[in-house]
């Protein structure tokens, strides 16, 4: 019997092996300095995280839900707003929401797949405030329609741009574009790094200063706790040396997202006339977006025989957030009823979509699905 070439969904042992003799090297010389919590690591890897993205400020923090937490909290709002977002999303916003004294409502998604502004509009109430866009699999929203609402109807539009780290819509990296967005560096994300780390990012001033304290238990800039001027805070510090590491995968990240994209144009071709399969846009059919393509979300005919024909050929394929919408977690209260997004859900998965992924590897996934539909 030949052996099945075995391409995981994602490979987790070959991301440290890719740069592992450097990776070692630096979290060495970060240790042997005692450098841990808040030291200069930090301020470079926030400083060239600001110059990537032209934004005036990024904070690290410990990661992207608790960017989110601090980022709403420092708006200031009154308990019980109302927050609405895509429910084709990771139900991180919607907790950081909660625990934030919000109330995130979830929003029926467009024929794009991404929130639909139309429906937004028609869900705004007296106690909304906030429009949240989640930009899914790296992409980026209707911002100009979502932007355009909120300034209609006094409200303030924030990023979960977890996804979403070197996207652009129209020249401005997505996570910019609102009040503040925040990035996740996740191991599985983009920009990951060996555990959890997160950033905000925002051209706020006092936003910034205020997560910035609040990250660190409502320290200044000098890391002192003052007593007048004292304000609530937390511990959502981004470990020293994550922020070295993460640094240091910065300058090869643009490669990685390089590879991503004609990772996802060999789909593109290959899938084009497969009238079972409905793809996301190609990297190159939009003049007015860069797709960092964290992921490659297809929907599909037959999908669960066709990920079980992808798991007899050796090939991982996962549906995003174990199939589960958000306004379909009854157990958090939510009763909306959103046909689109479930009918979505019955037939959304996602191949593999890594900058490790070799053409052969491509074109192995792509013989075993278009075989399937082939039968
Ligand atoms: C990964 C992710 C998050 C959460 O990021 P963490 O850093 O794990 O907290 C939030 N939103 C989206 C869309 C994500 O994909």
């Amino acid at each position: 019997m030949t052996s099945v070439r075995q391409i995981p969904f994602f490979p987790w042992v070959a991301l440290f092996e890719e740069h592992g003799d450097e990776y070692l090297e630096i979290i060495r010389e970060c240790l042997q300095r005692g450098a841990f919590i808040l030291q200069r690591d930090v301020d470079e890897f926030e400083r060239a995280l600001e110059v990537y993205l032209g934004v005036k400020h990024a904070i690290a923090v410990s990661d992207a839900t608790n960017a989110m937490l601090l980022g709403l909290r420092a708006l200031e709002l009154k308990p019980g707003f109302e927050v609405l977002l895509p429910s084709h999303c990771f139900v991180a916003a919607a907790q950081s929401i909660h625990f934030a004294g919000g109330i995130p409502v979830p929003i029926e998604l467009g024929s794009d797949w991404m929130v639909d502004p139309v429906a937004m509009e028609k869900a705004i109430t007296p106690r909304t405030r906030i429009l949240m866009p989640v930009q899914v699999n790296g992409r980026t929203a209707n911002m100009d329609a979502i932007v355009q609402l909120a300034g209609s109807h006094g409200l303030i539009v924030i990023e979960d741009s977890a996804q979403a780290l070197g996207a652009t819509y129209k020249g401005q990296s997505t996570g910019t574009i609102g009040r503040w967005g925040c990035y996740s560096f996740y191991p599985s994300k983009t920009l990951g790094t060996f555990g959890d780390a997160g950033a905000l990012v925002t051209n706020d001033d006092h936003i910034a200063e205020t997560v910035r304290r609040m990250r660190n238990h409502g320290a200044n800039s000098e890391k002192m706790i003052e007593a007048e001027n004292a304000i609530w805070g937390t511990n959502c510090r981004m470990d020293n040396v994550h922020a070295a590491l993460l640094k240091f995968k910065l300058d090869g990240y643009p490669a990685a997202i390089a590879r991503r994209r004609a990772i996802a144009s060999m789909y593109q071709k290959a899938f084009f006339d497969l009238r079972q399969l409905k793809l996301p846009p190609g990297p190159d059919s939009d003049p007015d977006r860069f797709d960092v393509f964290q992921n490659y979300e297809i929907s599909a005919e037959r999908r669960d025989e066709l990920r079980e024909h992808l798991r007899e050929r050796g090939v991982g394929t996962i549906i995003q957030w174990g199939g589960i919408a958000l306004h379909q977690m009854r157990g958090l209260g939510f009763n909306q009823s959103l046909p689109s997004t479930d009918l979505f859900f019955q037939k959304c998965m996602l191949l593999p979509m890594h900058h490790l992924l070799s053409d052969d590897d491509v074109l192995h996934i792509i013989d075993a699905v278009t075989q399937f539909y082939a039968d």
